[in-house]
């Protein structure tokens, strides 16, 4: 199996089986289930990049994985956006390339050593159906397929692929009530018809397509609610409302869909992740907090995720951009039910959508404001879009007859908008997934990591006689007991040395699952607990990022939450006999220790 760089983009069986092979190569590294099951009957597959064996080379347990501190990424929250399906599966494909010594000895200790520790999760693929189906000759699709409803009637021009050559271009016909006309300057490219247009140059304009339960005469676009209008990306439950957009909805109520509710669930159930990505196209920027003016995250969050946001993506030559006021379509309207926002502000972690591949900058543009460009596109910008992409290979095709089925004569051509805009043609996939790779390093290097320090002194204290105790104990080995008798002061040092804190966000402290930090002693036998309460709770500990980004030299201060935290007791216990201790390091992972007196 040669390595994936992102030479092509896979279809969902290659996808898969590709997982599939790296999981049945490395068994010692990664795990891959499946979480759910599609309407399709397509898996969600989850994958676990982290050492799944002890220094024995046995295979150690889930709750073993769940101990450590983890980072989440995920892709294909919408069907179309490949160029995330494929950053997602180049990731791997790193790591296990210098966990497999691929990258040298040097590289292979480290990871070996981060992966022993630290675990990723990564869901390659959250809508394979939608994904699956654009592959196909499915029309565009927003995430997902979804069950018909018989009371909505889909009637109009719908796009799909009509002429065979497995794209859906533009489409368009002469007639003097159409809205287009050929645009002077770039040659094959339409633009909005103006009042002093000629009539006789004016065109209908709209995707490849046909018109479906069509009445012969009306040439309208089709409501397609119930196929394409689903946008995962707004079923999740952070602020989620009654949503619609460009034909768009979010869903009957939060996580009514498999997909969205598979996602979240995997996601809580593994509650050390403490950072998390998720990958779309396009606009080349990570988008950051807050989603709304009043957002429930601390000014300190925000500009902790912020700060994050700008580190990770130094080099790379995405922005990192705030939804609010910066990436919203409309002002006044809400950002609502967004998998991010529910990463940050339902469970506490800094989760960042990527959205890969900027076209405008690639072709020397600049798109000040994505968003608008969607609701209000600059035709100055769309015609040095277009243009921009006319010399690379298969994404512009001359307008050429087509006789349509339905309309006679009509001609068919334009842009490839799928590996043009919404992805990297395939020969620039590669350096694109290189910029998202760098993220998700720089994201895991932010997670918490708590160590333990156990120390064990015998304090020299005499003894009672063992005999006034009263100690059943004494009936069985008085003698040897008696001698080997003493006291021992049991200290257990936690310490973060990790960037984010052990709640990662302070939004994290809010989320009653979130792990807290504490240890638990177990004592055996006839082991006695003499001072201290055998199970305990901290505070959770600091990470070195908060202070970092304060005023440094000018006003050097300590983080305002220590990153340590101690525990102590004293025991009495026999010589040589042992107890065991369990810690928990919030989200910086947990452990246990085995006392030998
Ligand atoms: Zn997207």
């Amino acid at each position: 199996m040669s390595a994936y760089h992102g030479e092509r983009y896979l279809t969902l069986n290659e996808l898969y089986e590709r997982y599939q092979s790296l999981a049945d190569t490395y068994p010692q590294w990664i795990k891959l289930e499946s979480v759910a099951q599609t309407r399709a009957g397509h898996d969600i597959l989850l994958l676990t990049l982290s050492k799944r064996t002890d220094d024995h080379g046995v295979t150690l347990g889930d709750d073993e994985l769940l101990t450590r501190s983890a980072l989440w990424i995920d892709a294909g929250t919408h069907a179309a956006e490949w160029a995330g399906v494929s950053g997602a599966l180049y990731d791997v494909e790193r790591w296990i390339e210098r966990l497999s010594g691929e990258r040298g000895e040097e590289a292979q200790k480290t990871e070996q050593r981060w992966f022993s520790e630290h675990a990723i999760y990564l869901m390659p693929l959250i809508c394979p159906d939608g994904y699956d189906a654009l592959w196909g000759n499915m029309p565009y699709l927003r995430s997902t397929l979804r069950d018909k409803r018989d009371d909505v009637i889909e009637a109009g021009m719908t796009t799909h692929d009509l002429d065979g050559d497995g794209v859906a271009r533009w489409m368009r016909w002469k007639h003097p009530a159409g809205s287009f006309v050929e645009d002077e300057e770039s040659v094959g490219l339409m633009r909005g018809r103006r009042l002093d247009d000629d009539p006789q140059n004016a065109y209908f304009l709209c995707m490849e397509g046909s018109f479906q339960l069509w009445d012969g005469v009306k040439w309208e676009e089709a409501p397609r609610p119930w196929v394409e209008g689903l946008d995962l990306n707004r079923n999740f439950p952070a602020h989620w409302q009654n949503f619609t957009m460009f034909g768009m909805d979010g869903g009957a109520y939060p996580l009514s869909e498999t997909e969205s509710r598979a996602v979240v669930d995997t996601f809580s159930a593994r509650p050390r992740i403490a950072a998390a990505l998720t990958y779309h196209t396009f606009t080349g920027a990570l988008l950051t907090q807050p989603y709304r003016k009043n957002t429930p995250l601390s000014k300190g969050d925000i500009r902790l995720m912020g700060a994050i946001g700008q580190q990770a993506v130094t080099g790379t030559g995405y922005r990192v951009i705030k939804i609010h006021p910066d990436f919203v379509y409309d002002e006044d309207a809400e950002v609502v039910g967004v998998w991010s926002d529910t990463l940050s502000t339902v469970f506490g972690v800094p989760g960042y959508t990527l959205e890969l591949w900027d076209p405008f900058k690639r072709n020397g543009l600049e798109n000040p404001h994505p968003a608008k460009f969607f609701s209000d596109p600059d035709p100055a910008l769309l015609r040095a879009l277009t243009e921009g992409f006319r010399e690379t290979p298969n994404a512009w095709s001359d307008w050429t007859r087509f006789e349509h089925p339905q309309l006679g004569e009509v001609e068919l051509g334009g842009l490839d908008f799928m590996m043009t805009v919404r992805n990297p043609p395939v020969a620039e996939l590669h350096e694109e997934l290189i910029r998202s790779h760098q993220v998700a390093e720089q994201m895991r290097r932010t997670l918490p990591s708590v160590r333990s320090h156990l120390s064990v002194q015998a304090l020299n204290v005499s003894m009672r006689p063992f005999a006034e105790t009263h100690d059943p104990i004494e009936t069985r080995d008085p003698v040897e007991t008696r001698d080997q008798r003493q006291l021992y002061k049991l200290s257990l040092a936690l310490e973060n040395f990790g960037f984010l804190s052990t709640s990662s966000l302070e939004q994290g402290e809010r989320w009653s699952h979130c792990p807290r930090v504490s240890a638990r002693l177990q004592l055996t036998g006839d082991q006695r607990l003499v001072s201290g309460i055998q199970a305990q709770q901290a505070e959770h500990l600091g990470g070195w990022g908060e202070a970092s980004l304060g005023l440094g030299g000018l006003s050097p201060a300590l983080n305002a939450k220590g990153h340590r935290a101690v525990f102590e007791w004293v025991v009495e216990a026999n010589i040589g006999e042992s107890a065991s201790l369990y810690w928990s390091g919030g989200r910086g992972g947990a452990g246990d220790e085995v006392i030998t007196f």
